[in-house]
């Protein structure tokens, strides 16, 4: 019973536009036990694959045969060779690493946002950047030299998942429209993210998800992420909230009312910044931040949560609420030192700091 529920909540889902347009979820198994949904978009001659999954085996079978049993549905054959074409919605492994396996087998033109396009066309040089600065982050953050081996291991895991892949167009230089498709740049969680919009259908990849928030990390490990440019993009793609019925995310169930989950959202991270203040009354790393946010983690959730925090310790620094204590230590040494951060002002007006609610 059990595993039939599970089966189940694994397979393809079809929806329609108000335009017509017909739509396929295929939930992928990205990593062990890590689902991501990839959709096929049938519209007027267009065949679009959004999101590719993560060139993970389990991944590339799912896609295939999710595609098989969709052109058994339709009564079209509707195979990897017959996609017009691929939009990235952004420079995470789990949804554009397919596509070192879907590009050989298919003439589709992949599109990314300008902003991850290095993502896909310089990944290995890209790894190792993004390795470096997250060591100089960790060690800041008070994790130990060990684990902060540990984590950049984990970090590289996906090195073999990928092989740099050229891409044919990027959506600013497209006017953010290609046939019935509108793009949005909404940079926060990663930094070429893009919400897709579908007559009354929002594909809205990362940047708003059902039942958790989106996983944000400091922008010092990248321009254009943070929680800073994150809530910005939330407040952005409120315009879009009247307009769509229906909205489609890269993991998770469907959300019907976008205004409502925004609103959710900005409350979770409203909340996890108060009590960040809260808990730098006495000066804290930001791993003992994660620590008391999150509890004790393991493998990559303990990457993530540290990023978390940090993400939300970075936002209160910038805006000038947090001072670091221990500085004479940071003085001394051209190396990176754990940064033990103090609030500067516990009478924070939170509705003027994130005044992004309706
Ligand atoms: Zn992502
Ligand atoms: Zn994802």
């Amino acid at each position: 019973m059990v595993e039939q529920v599970l089966a189940s909540r694994h397979q393809v889902k079809s929806f329609e536009s108000a335009g017509g347009a017909r739509i396929f979820q295929m939930p992928l198994e990205a990593f062990p036990s890590f689902w991501v949904h990839s959709y096929l978009v049938i519209v007027d001659d267009y065949r679009v694959l959004i999101d590719t999954g993560s060139n993970f085996p389990q991944s590339n079978e799912g896609l295939e045969k999710h595609l098989e049993s969709i052109s058994a549905e339709i009564g079209e054959s509707l195979g990897l060779a017959d996609l017009t074409h691929i939009f990235v919605t952004h420079g995470h492994i789990d949804h554009f690493g397919g596509l070192a396996y879907v590009k050989p087998l298919t003439d589709a033109k992949v599109g990314i946002h300008e902003l991850d396009r290095r993502n896909l066309t310089n990944y290995e040089e890209r790894l190792v950047v993004v390795a470096q600065r997250l060591t100089e982050f960790l060690l800041e953050s008070g994790a130990s030299p060990e684990r902060v081996e540990e984590l950049k291991e984990m970090y590289m895991f996906s090195k073999a998942l990928f092989n740099s892949v050229e891409v044919d167009f990027t959506y600013e230089a497209e006017g953010m429209q290609i046939g019935p498709f509108d793009f949005l740049h909404v940079p926060g969680h990663c930094a070429g993210m893009v919400c897709i919009k579908l007559h009354d259908i929002l594909f809205s990849a990362d940047h708003v998800l059902a039942g958790i928030s989106p996983h944000q990390a400091p922008e010092r490990l990248t321009l254009n992420t943070g929680l800073g440019h994150y809530l910005e993009s939330l407040q952005a793609c409120r315009a879009w909230a009247s307009d769509v019925g229906l909205i489609l995310g890269g993991h998770r169930r469907p959300i019907e009312n976008l205004g409502k989950r925004i609103d959710e959202i900005v409350a979770e991270h409203q909340q996890r910044l108060e009590k960040v203040i809260e808990m730098l009354s006495e000066p804290q790393t930001i791993a003992q931040v994660a620590q008391e946010l999150f509890g004790e983690t393991e493998g990559y959730n303990d990457l993530l949560a540290i990023e978390e925090a940090g993400a939300h310790v970075e936002y209160l620094y910038q805006r000038g609420y947090l001072g670091i204590s221990n500085l004479d230590e940071y003085r001394q040494t051209d190396l990176p030192v754990p940064i033990l951060y103090q609030c500067l002002d516990a009478e924070i007006d939170f509705d003027k700091l994130i005044n992004l609610r309706e």
